[in-house]
């Protein structure tokens, strides 16, 4: 939301999990308390991933330095699930809960 606020002034730029903070790459996909539920449920180490530095671009690259090998795919899919789950979120207004977009994760890592 900062970044299409840039683009769009007065667009809501609160999250629209919490609504209590603005919502930028890292709340959406670290720490936003919907967010930390979902990794919570992960069995992913939360102290790899709470590791943000500068950037998403950074996070990425540190966590993925840092995961054990079969932790990666899982780590990815979740960050594709809580994007989408957050653009289901926006669009549809639908609200999944932690343990389904956890679920939504490995279908899509099986799937793929
Ligand atoms: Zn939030």
């Amino acid at each position: 939301m900062t970044n299409l606020a840039q683009k769009h002034p007065g667009v809501e730029m609160k999250c629209r999990f919490c609504e209590a903070v603005v919502e930028t790459k890292k709340h959406v996909l670290l720490e936003c308390p919907f967010t930390r539920m979902v990794w919570a449920l992960s069995h992913i180490s939360w102290e790899v991933v709470n590791s943000w530095t500068e950037d998403a671009a950074d996070w990425f690259s540190n966590v993925l330095s840092r995961l054990e090998r079969d932790a990666t795919p899982r780590f990815l899919m979740l960050c594709w699930a809580l994007w989408r789950n957050r653009n289901r979120r926006m669009m549809e207004g639908v609200i999944w809960e932690p343990l389904r977009v956890v679920n939504d994760a490995q279908l899509l890592l099986v799937q793929y």
